[in-house]
């Protein structure tokens, strides 16, 4: 029986009369498919789509399943919560008890914020922060690095082409939606270049408010920082009165219990948080030092702090703080990036990889590990990576179509990883043989 899609493909002729795309997202169509795989439901690790096919789901939603699909002790707070309401216009108790918690866990929360629904809300929230705090409005952002979807943050985060990057030290600021404002009191950066973010601290310092980076450039094929670099950030924020920012919507509760922050031993002035801190649900927040984070008063929002997210949350990091959570998912990730190295050896592929916490990753075609984002257009086989994307999808993986970063969660089975690396072993031998 081959792989068929006919339901999807019929589902997305059907959306085309009513949604611009028949999309509500760009990125819920893999990029060498025509249409969408409309999924039906997801239990543990794994999703089931229209047509009965099922995968096992290495995407994690692009991060927030950290619990995996239905995990009991979310499905329960969450329908206990459904019982009492979900949006009461009104803070309730839960809610101390949660910002308690980050207070307690995250290195650099001394208070919140604010609660929000969404990553990118918390990103412009905290940039806000940074310019009510500093009485200065520019903002440093490195390139290749994603903040979320407002017009601010999503530049210079995707290029085609090497070419359309621009020079190194004269970077291009590259929109990417259609009508996006001028981003005008944005500098763009290299990551992993403490002299180049140093020219620039030199040449605007007294008009830069912050400077924002995922500490782990996850949006990239991912970039590390280098030792020293997150280091060096900071004393240069030091020095110049500059807000640092780490954005660990990826990273929080993703690489650890305490976020890159904890992980790297560099404590920021503010932080954001997303994706995994609900499990699902959605739910942000913007955490920091006291004197930078209670700068600006509290964002609002209609949904912001709702009940149903915060009772998703408070059962999500309930269950990571479990003793050995982090280290079983380390494991697991350390069992697949293991497996892909001996793979890749096995067939002369060359390749780099990382596991930390639920998070592993693979760039295939260099055994260097990547410096910023402009080195992925040398180095990366992006080529090699979709064919493989596009491989494991028909043989029941999901992988990330996108960027070679991948998550295990809390479901995901030996049985799951196991399948997986003997399909990638297959699928890569196949690709090296028809050369
Ligand atoms: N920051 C990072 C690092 C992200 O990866 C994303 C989304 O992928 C965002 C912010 C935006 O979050 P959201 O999509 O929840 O708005």
């Amino acid at each position: 029986m081959g792989y068929k899609t006919e339901k999807s493909k019929t589902l997305f002729q059907k959306a085309q009369r009513c949604l611009v795309g028949g999309l509500s997202s760009s990125f819920h169509k893999a990029p060498w498919s025509d249409y969408p795989i409309y999924m039906e439901h997801g239990k543990g690790a794994k999703v089931y789509d229209v047509d009965g096919n099922s995968y096992i789901d290495f995407l994690n939603a692009f991060g927030p399943n950290i619990l995996g699909y239905v995990h009991p002790d979310l499905t329960k707070a969450v329908e206990k919560q459904l019982q009492k309401g979900t949006l009461l216009a009104a803070p309730n108790e839960d809610l101390i008890t949660l910002a308690n918690k980050l207070v307690d866990i995250v290195p650099c929360a001394d208070k919140v914020s604010a609660f929000m629904s969404s990553g990118s809300e918390a990103n412009m929230h905290a940039i806000r922060v940074s310019r009510a705090y500093t009485g200065k409005r520019k903002i440093v952002k490195i390139e290749g690095c994603y903040h979320g979807s407002m017009d601010e943050e999503k530049v210079s985060c995707d290029a085609e082409r090497i070419e359309a990057l621009g020079e190194r030290d004269n970077p291009n600021k590259i929109k990417h939606i259609k009508g996006q404002k001028d981003p005008d009191d944005m500098i763009i950066a290299m990551f992993n270049d403490l002299d180049n973010i140093e020219h620039i601290f030199k040449t605007h310092g007294d008009e830069i408010a912050c400077m924002i980076l995922e500490p782990i450039m996850a949006n990239a094929d991912p970039v590390y920082p280098k030792p020293g670099f997150l280091e060096g950030l900071r004393k240069l924020c030091d020095e110049y009165h500059v807000v640092l920012i780490f954005d660990e919507v990826i990273t929080g509760f993703r690489v650890g219990l305490t976020g890159a922050q904890g992980y790297f031993g560099v404590t920021p002035d503010l932080a954001t948080f997303g994706k995994a801190i609900g499990g699902g649900y959605p739910i942000s927040c913007v955490v920091g030092k006291e004197e930078v984070v209670s700068a600006a008063t509290v964002a609002s929002g209609t949904f912001a702090a709702n009940a149903l997210c915060v009772a998703a949350a408070l059962a999500t990091i309930g269950v990571c703080e479990q003793p050995g959570f982090y280290e079983n998912l380390e494991r697991m990730s350390r069992k697949m990036t293991d497996g892909v190295e001996n793979i890749c050896k096995k067939y002369g592929i060359k390749v780099t990889t990382r596991a930390i916490g639920g998070m592993w990753t693979m760039v295939l075609g260099t055994d260097e590990e990547l410096v910023d984002y402009r080195d992925h257009y040398a180095k990366a086989d992006k080529a090699l990576y979709t064919k493989l994307v596009q491989g494991c999808m028909e043989r029941g993986i999901r992988l990330n179509p996108w960027r070679g970063r991948n998550y295990v969660c809390a479901q995901s089975t030996e049985e799951e990883l196991d399948y997986t690396l003997a399909v990638m072993d297959e699928l890569l031998g196949k690709f090296v043989s028809e050369k």
